[in-house]
């Protein structure tokens, strides 16, 4: 159950975002114009609040708050007004000529803001009692209404690694959503022993949900992390005889677009562990993750109970997390660190981004009818898709929780496109 849970303050912006715009799109190359004024406006942090995770009777405790500030807002312009404004330049010299570019009038259609927020679910347990329904286990008819809200609010399915490392696929106009699974609970994935002696995926289990929405909505996208724990593969809480799958779910998700992640070896509290704990815990997940599916990705690490190494008292560990370090002769790098909770993600090239301190929102009521809330009256902060991998397309005119939180450093090798 848990223990600790801090709900974060929220900067509202004003809702009335269906202004006109007039855009005049310009491509320009900069040659050495990257930092555009943008950069030394103050940063603003959109989301504050940590949730720590705390289930099955674990201990935990509460992490360091994100701070949190307010842009000073300014008035959206008039409807039909604003003034056609030159594109920025940030394109460094080399920079191959994207493909796939928007035409103006689809900008103006699709309002790409590639500087907005991307909600990341995170969900634990499932269960099809309603009466076992909690903050770490969801109802499968209510993870099938959270893909529905999401479906029916223009969200796309990525993976989670497309945000982290800033490829996002989505097409032009969408909203890119990830979805991420922790500790392999059998609920989120069951297989069901057919007659005949094959494999079928419950689809009570929350990857027969996500296969039938998928095959249902193909403008859906598709993805799913699965930060997977060695004793606890896809069996717990009390189903033993999904044991022997063990091997074969890892590879079916990695065969069917999903994404295993590394929670350790042991959903380890790395909140004060000495060294040699520090590096064992997370190399021994990825020693394991490999020995059951070779080619799957495992440096992701979902931070067990939302816990980071005190960073005065373990400041190897603070570097080895983001710079990566050697364990037994091998080098352990990792891309991102998952948070417990928190709120929406900000955009990869925000000021505030940072890739191992990476919010997510716990899907469970309380917190949904609030972020659902809060996303459905604010839908131009949200991330809105250009539909190019390769440009970061960002309007002028930006809501007052954006203004301000472009960080070119952040879009390094991307055409840089402002309307
Ligand atoms: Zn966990």
């Amino acid at each position: 159950m848990p223990v600790f849970q801090r709900i974060g303050t929220w900067c509202r912006t004003r809702p009335d975002s269906a202004f006109v715009i007039v855009l005049v799109l310009l491509w320009v190359v900069g040659t050495g114009t990257r930092g555009s004024d943008r950069a030394a406006r103050p940063e603003t942090a959109m989301t504050d609040g940590q949730q720590v995770e705390a289930r099955g009777g674990l201990v935990s405790s509460p992490d360091a708050s994100l701070h949190a500030s307010v842009g000073t807002p300014i008035a959206p312009p008039s409807s039909g007004s604003p003034p056609a404004s030159p594109a920025i330049a940030a394109t460094p010299p080399g920079t191959p000529e994207p493909t796939g570019l928007l035409a103006a009038a689809e900008v103006e259609n699709l309002a790409p803001n590639e500087l907005g927020r991307i909600p990341i679910l995170e969900y634990h347990d499932f269960t099809t009692d309603p009466t076992q329904e909690d903050q770490w286990t969801r109802t499968i008819d209510d993870f099938r209404a959270d893909l529905q809200w999401l479906y029916d609010h223009n969200f796309y399915i990525v993976p989670l690694r497309d945000i982290v490392v800033d490829q996002i696929s989505a097409p032009p106009g969408k909203h890119p959503a990830a979805l991420t699974f922790d500790d392999g609970t059998v609920g989120q994935f069951r297989f069901l022993p057919q007659p005949d002696g094959s494999l079928q995926v419950d689809p009570n289990s929350a990857v027969g949900v996500l296969e039938d929405m998928f095959a249902a909505h193909p403008d859906f996208g598709r993805g799913g992390h699965f930060a997977v724990l060695p004793f606890n593969c896809f069996d717990v809480p009390d189903e033993p005889d999904q044991e022997p799958y063990c091997r074969e779910k890892l590879q079916w998700f990695i065969a069917h677009g999903y994404e295993i992640g590394n929670h350790t070896d042991g959903h380890t509290d790395l909140l004060d562990v000495d060294d040699e704990r520090f590096k064992a815990t997370i190399a021994g997940a990825v020693a394991w993750i490999e020995e059951h599916v070779p080619d799957a990705d495992w440096d992701i690490l979902t931070m067990p109970f939302g816990n980071y190494p005190d960073p005065e008292r373990h400041p190897n560990q603070w570097a080895w997390l983001r710079e990566g370090f050697s364990f037994n002769g091998r080098q352990i790098t990792l891309v991102a660190a998952l948070k417990v909770g928190a709120g929406p993600a900000p955009s990869p090239v925000s000021a505030t981004w940072d890739p191992f301190m990476v919010p997510r929102i716990q899907a469970f009521d309380e917190w949904l009818a609030r972020w659902w809330a809060e996303l459905e009256l604010e839908a131009e902060t949200l991330y809105t898709s250009d539909g190019n991998p390769d440009t970061i397309t960002i309007p002028e005119n930006l809501p007052p929780a954006l203004e301000g939180t472009f960080d070119p450093t952040k879009a390094a090798g991307k055409r840089v496109i402002e309307y």
